[in-house]
């Protein structure tokens, strides 16, 4: 689960690290109004689950308190689109105002899990405010990576470390020390999977900030923290996946594919994937209705593909196990039926009450061309997708 950046530098400055002074506005008058409390030049930024947006045009730095509501009424909203979210962006209900901080080095901290250490890493580089990306690929060693203990969390000795390998000025390492060890154990206490700060700064009158918070939440621990399950906005999430959610079912949405795929499991729906790229084309998203769903859970999970108006296609692609093919068609069928979709169907059905199921496919009247296995799959997607219909 992800936050926002005012909530997220709420609880870093309940851990001790230091942030700008700011507050939260959803109108242009109380931006103003904050501004004016702040001193007049201050950052606004737009409070969207997602980053890059300086480059978007969601971070701008104004002098003047009217300045300050006239950037809060261009971004409040509206979507903002940055690289990191889907083609029509997310919308803006908010915007942090903070205090301008006047920047002398910019730098970049974060914390995630590393399977491979089995423990929290702590990241670090001189290089911030840019795609920490683009340092991993074209100056690695400018990347600092210490594995924190799982059990004792990051040793002051390892902080103070990362401290001097990045560049912070020597009079600066204490607080420096400080900051990187509470954002560990901000880590470590909420269970997140991340907490990156890009960037970390050193101010011109020498102090060590986050001028930028992102954490994210580890699903399967939240519930431990009602604090922050209070947290979520679902606004933010896609309404395709978030209806997905509520429903128990994993669907994933994918940029640039014209078929949906439903699937049960995660090595079906990655061979699922194959074919459909095998066919030339790519998928639209994918959904997998797991092991034992029932029927009204299959028709909602077919009438949320269908509803991806990038749909062109569907290809289901089931075996049945614990999942009853029979019911499988049976949800298809309803939910075929409910959404009114005319569009082409590929299906390959193997397992539990198999021939049953695509009995009752066949008598449904769908659009629906039926398979025995992925070879044959792949080509009846190259038909219907060229618009040859069923095969
Ligand atoms: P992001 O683009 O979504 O990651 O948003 P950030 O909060 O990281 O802001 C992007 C960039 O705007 C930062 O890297 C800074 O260069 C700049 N910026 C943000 N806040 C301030 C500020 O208070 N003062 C100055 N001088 N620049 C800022
Ligand atoms: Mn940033």
């Amino acid at each position: 689960m992800n936050i926002h950046e005012y909530q997220a530098r709420e609880i870093l400055d309940s851990y001790g690290v230091p942030v700008p002074r700011a507050g939260v506005a959803s109108t242009p008058e109380e931006a103003r109004q904050l501004a004016i409390d702040l001193g007049g030049r201050v950052v606004v930024k737009a409070q969207v689950h997602a980053g890059g947006r300086g480059k978007a045009g969601g971070v701008k730095l104004v002098e003047f308190p009217d300045e300050a509501a006239e950037a809060a009424a261009g971004m409040l909203g509206a979507n903002l689109v940055t690289h990191q979210t889907k083609t029509g962006g997310v919308p803006v209900r908010k915007v942090l105002v903070a205090e301008l901080t006047d920047i002398a080095d910019e730098l970049y901290v974060a914390i995630t899990m590393d399977a491979d250490a089995r423990a929290p890493m702590v990241m670090a580089s001189s290089e911030g405010g840019v795609e920490i990306e683009e340092v991993a690929a074209n100056t690695p060693e400018k990347i600092v990576r210490v594995a924190a203990d799982p059990l004792i969390g990051l040793s002051p000795y390892h902080a103070r470390d990362i401290a001097m390998k990045i560049g912070i000025p020597t009079d600066l390492v204490r607080p420096a020390t400080a900051l990187i060890t509470n954002l560990a154990r901000v880590f470590q206490e909420k269970d997140a999977s991340l907490v990156e700060i890009n960037p970390l700064v050193v101010t011109t009158d020498g102090r060590v900030m986050a001028l930028d918070a992102k954490i994210a939440f580890e699903d399967d621990a939240l519930f431990r923290h009602s604090d922050v399950q209070a947290l979520e906005d679902p606004e933010q999430n896609d309404e395709l996946e978030q209806k997905a959610h509520d429903a128990g079912l994993a669907y994933v949405k994918l940029d640039g594919g014209r078929v949906g795929c439903m699937v049960n499991g995660a090595g079906l729906a990655m061979a699922t994937m194959d074919i459909t790229k095998t066919a030339g084309a790519a998928p639209a998203n994918f959904l997998d209705v797991g092991g034992g769903a029932a029927e009204d859970k299959i028709a909602e999970a077919f009438e949320i593909i269908v509803s991806d108006n990038d749909v062109e296609a569907i290809l289901v692609n089931l075996f049945g196990g614990i999942l009853r093919c029979d019911v499988a068609a049976r949800g298809i069928v309803a939910g075929a039926q409910n959404s009114g979709t005319q569009l082409p169907l590929v299906v390959a059905m193997r397992g539990t009450n198999a021939e049953e199921g695509l009995k009752i496919l066949a008598a449904a009247g769908l659009n629906v061309t039926t398979v025995g296995d992925l070879g044959e799959a792949a080509i009846a997607l190259t038909k219907v997708l060229a618009g040859e219909g069923r095969v």
